[in-house]
Order: C-alpha cells, then sequence, then structure tokens
C-alpha cells in the first residue's frame, strides 16, 4: 500500500527525521490560510498523489504569496497529473500540502528497499538527488552508494557515517545524516515498510538536513499489525478494480488482457495465467480467491471480474483441498443467475466432491463451457474468446 507524501513526511518526522513545517489544504483558499499560518515569505505547494514526479508535471509550485498559491492550487484540484509513474490515466489531485519553502544547497537521493537477493534491507544513495533514481542509475550509475542492513544488529552509527563521507556530506552535517538514516531505518522496520525513499534529502543553505520529499510503500500483508498506518489508504489513488477486492477481501491484481480468471490458490493463479498465455490468449487479472471461498465469496468474485470491460471469457479454475467443488459449483451457478453474462464461463473443477460439482454444473441449465484439466481449460477460453471476436459478440450487460 501507497501514502502521500505528507503522510509519511509525519511518520518519519515521528522517527526523529527533519521535514519542512506543512500543512494540508483541500481547497485553494484553505491552502492560501495555511500558507498564512505557517508564515514566512515563500512556499512550495505541492499536489499529493501517490507518484513522483511530479515536479516535472506541474504538480509542483513555488509561490511568493497568498495570490501565487491560490493560482497555482486552482490548476491543481481536481485535475488529473500524468507522470511517468502514474501510467496514461493519471492519478486525480484532491489534496494538497504547503511547505514553507527551503533553501536547497544540495539535493540527495536516499532510498530503502527490499533486497531479495541478499534478504536485508538495502540502503541506496546518490550524491545526485532530485532525478529519479531510474534516471540516476542509467546516466550516473557510479555515483549511487550501496549498504545492507545485518538485521540482528540493525544500522549501526559507523555505517551511516560510511554512508554520508561517500556522499561528500561536510563533517559538520554527518550527526544530522546519521539521525535521518537511523530514522528512515527504524520507520522502514517497525512498521513493516517494503520501501521508503527520500529524494531529495537535501543540505539547505543554513546546513541543516532536510527530507523535502518522502514516499513509503508498506507491506499489504503486514497492514493488520498497523492499523494507524492501514488508515492512511487513499482508495482515489488506487486501481478501483483493486480497492473494490480489498474491500471484498479477494486477492485481486488488474491486468490488460481479456480472460477473466478466478482461481483459489496464489500459485494456481499464476499456473493459470500462464497456461491462458501459453494458449495464446492474455489474462485480465490475478485473482486467488482463497481457500475456504464460500459460494457467495465465488458470486462476489464473478461481479469483480465481470466489471472489467475487457473481459470477453471467464476462466474458473478450481482445486478443491479444502475447498469443496460442490460449493464452488454452487457458487458459479448463484452468480450467473445474478450477474447477467453473455460471455463465455469455461468452469474447470478437481479435488474434493468434484463428481457433485460437475454434477451441479451439468444440471444448473446455464451455458457453462467445462473442462477437465487446465490446459483444456485454457484452450478452451482462449477458443471461445476468438470465436467470440469473430462473430462479432463483445458486447455485454453486467448488472
Ligand atoms: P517529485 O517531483 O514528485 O519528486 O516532487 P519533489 O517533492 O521531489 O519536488 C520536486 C523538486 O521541486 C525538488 O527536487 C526540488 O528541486 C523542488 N522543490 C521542492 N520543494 C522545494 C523547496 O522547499 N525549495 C526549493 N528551492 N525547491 C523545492
Ligand atoms: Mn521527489
Amino acid at each position: 500500500m501507497d501514502i502521500h507524501e505528507y503522510q509519511a513526511k509525519e511518520i518519519l518526522s515521528g522517527f526523529g527525521v527533519a521535514v519542512p513545517d506543512g500543512a494540508l489544504a483541500y481547497s485553494p483558499e484553505q491552502a492560501a490560510y495555511r500558507a498564512r499560518e505557517l508564515g514566512g515569505d515563500r512556499w512550495v505547494v505541492k499536489a499529493q498523489v501517490h507518484a513522483g514526479g511530479r515536479g516535472k508535471a506541474g504538480g509542483v509550485k513555488i509561490c511568493d504569496s497568498d495570490h501565487e498559491i491560490h493560482e497555482a492550487t486552482e490548476g491543481m484540484f481536481g485535475q488529473k497529473i500524468v507522470t511517468h509513474q502514474t501510467g496514461p490515466e493519471g492519478k486525480g489531485i484532491y489534496r494538497v500540502y504547503v511547505e514553507a519553502a527551503v533553501p536547497i544547497a544540495r539535493e540527495i537521493y536516499l532510498g530503502f528497499v527490499l533486497d531479495r537477493t541478499s534478504q536485508r534491507v538495502m540502503i541506496v544513495a546518490s550524491a545526485e538527488g532530485g532525478m529519479e533514481i531510474e534516471e540516476i542509475s542509467a546516466e550516473k550509475p557510479d555515483s549511487i552508494v550501496r549498504a545492507t542492513v545485518e538485521p540482528a544488529v540493525g544500522l549501526r552509527e559507523f555505517q551511516c557515517r560510511q554512508i554520508a563521507f561517500k556522499l561528500g556530506v561536510d563533517a559538520g552535517q554527518v550527526q544530522q545524516m546519521v539521525r535521518t538514516l537511523q530514522g528512515c531505518y527504524r520507520a522502514f522496520t517497525e512498521l513493516d515498510a517494503t520501501m521508503v525513499e527520500v529524494n531529495p534529502l537535501v543540505i539547505t543553505s543554513d546546513a541543516r538536513v532536510i527530507a523535502l520529499d518522502a514516499k513509503m510503500t508498506f507491506d499489504d500483508n503486514a497492514l493488520f499489525r498497523h492499523p494507524q498506518v492501514a488508515e492512511l489508504r487513499d482508495k482515489s489513488q488506487e486501481d478501483p478494480r483493486e480497492a473494490r477486492a480489498a474491500d471484498r477481501g479477494l486477492n485481486y491484481v488488474g491486468l490488460d488482457g481479456n480472460i477473466g480468471c478466478i482461481v483459489n490458490g496464489a500459485g494456481l493463479a499464476m499456473a493459470t495465467m500462464d497456461t491462458i498465455k501459453l494458449a495464446g490468449g492474455e489474462p485480465a487479472n490475478f485473482m486467488d480467491i482463497g481457500g475456504g471461498a464460500t459460494p457467495e465469496r465465488v458470486a462476489k468474485a464473478f461481479r469483480l471480474v465481470l466489471s472489467d470491460k475487457n473481459v470477453q471469457a471467464v476462466l474458473v479454475n478450481i482445486f478443491a483441498g479444502i475447498n469443496r467443488c460442490d460449493w464452488v459449483a454452487e457458487g458459479v451457478v448463484q452468480a450467473l443467475k445474478e450477474v447477467e453474462v453473455d460471455i463465455p464461463v469455461i468452469v474447470r473443477l478437481a479435488g474434493t466432491n468434484v463428481e457433485q460439482g460437475q454434477k451441479i454444473l451439468a444440471q444448473s441449465g446455464m451455458p457453462i463451457i467445462r473442462a477437465s484439466t487446465l490446459n483444456e481449460a485454457a484452450e478452451r477460453a482462449v477458443g471461445a474468446w476468438k470465436n467470440d471476436l469473430s462473430q462479432g459478440v463483445r458486447m455485454r450487460a453486467v448488472s
């Protein structure tokens, strides 16, 4: 799960990382008011969206008066911002963050990521701050400093000093760097983050070390341990399909293809997607409905898959170990009664109570295409979809 910059700054600040003074606003009037409250004579207004690269896309503006703040934010609210991280559809701006502007002397890149190769938290830093890490690694790979943290002992001060010196930070700011690095590391580990990025971390002209931007991503599977983080979720920034799935407790990832998948178990879902591709099709989603899927859950899964207008065939692939095929079959039949489906539905069942499951499907009178193996199911799904295309049957209604 991603959070907004202002939220990440509040969290990091709680771990001792210095951030600029700032306040959130939901309208241009409020933004101007917030700036007056903050005081000073120069502010930065920043569109709050779950994406970087806002500066270049007009989402970060430096303002010297009330009037400028009004004008800058007027052009942001309700607009979509498109950066290389948002995808072509962009992300809506509903909140802006107003900050007291900071006089920058140097910009540093700082990131904390999970490095799967070393199985450690890795610190990635570069003296070339302000640029995105992808650009830095393409254009100035030698500027990147890396360090991994031994989990048993945590991030040691000497490591932080080493990083600071490699970045060419003056001796006078090294202690602030240590505090910043350790604060980020503690926030990362204690809150089960998978990424913390401060780009840029700046050294101001009056020698302070400040996180000017902040991004945090959290492990969804650990959110139950951190309700204060979980409540920062902003659904306006997420793929609506995935947000709906999360609400229903379904594990769903939207993709670009047109064969919808309803599968129990993440591994089987991956295998199903592979088999669809092997058969010449493209999966429309990853979906794991979980082990003990009830008929209601299967019906929910159907509605979700069908809400994607690109879906032109649905493949249900269930291996019932904990689950029961008759339950799943009932769910499929129930879903087809409730939701008007006029695209092919292919069902492959295997495991517990498979005979009863097949019987329920056969006796339902529903136009369900049954398959006995995964290969057959994938081929039928792809075949049905292609056949559909050639007949020009692409319209369907979903109730
Ligand atoms: P991003 O483009 O989404 O990564 O947004 P950032 O928060 O990183 O801002 C982009 C750039 O705007 C930074 O790299 C800075 O150069 C500039 N910027 C942001 N805040 C300030 C500020 O307080 N003072 C100055 N002088 N520049 C700023
Ligand atoms: Mn940035």
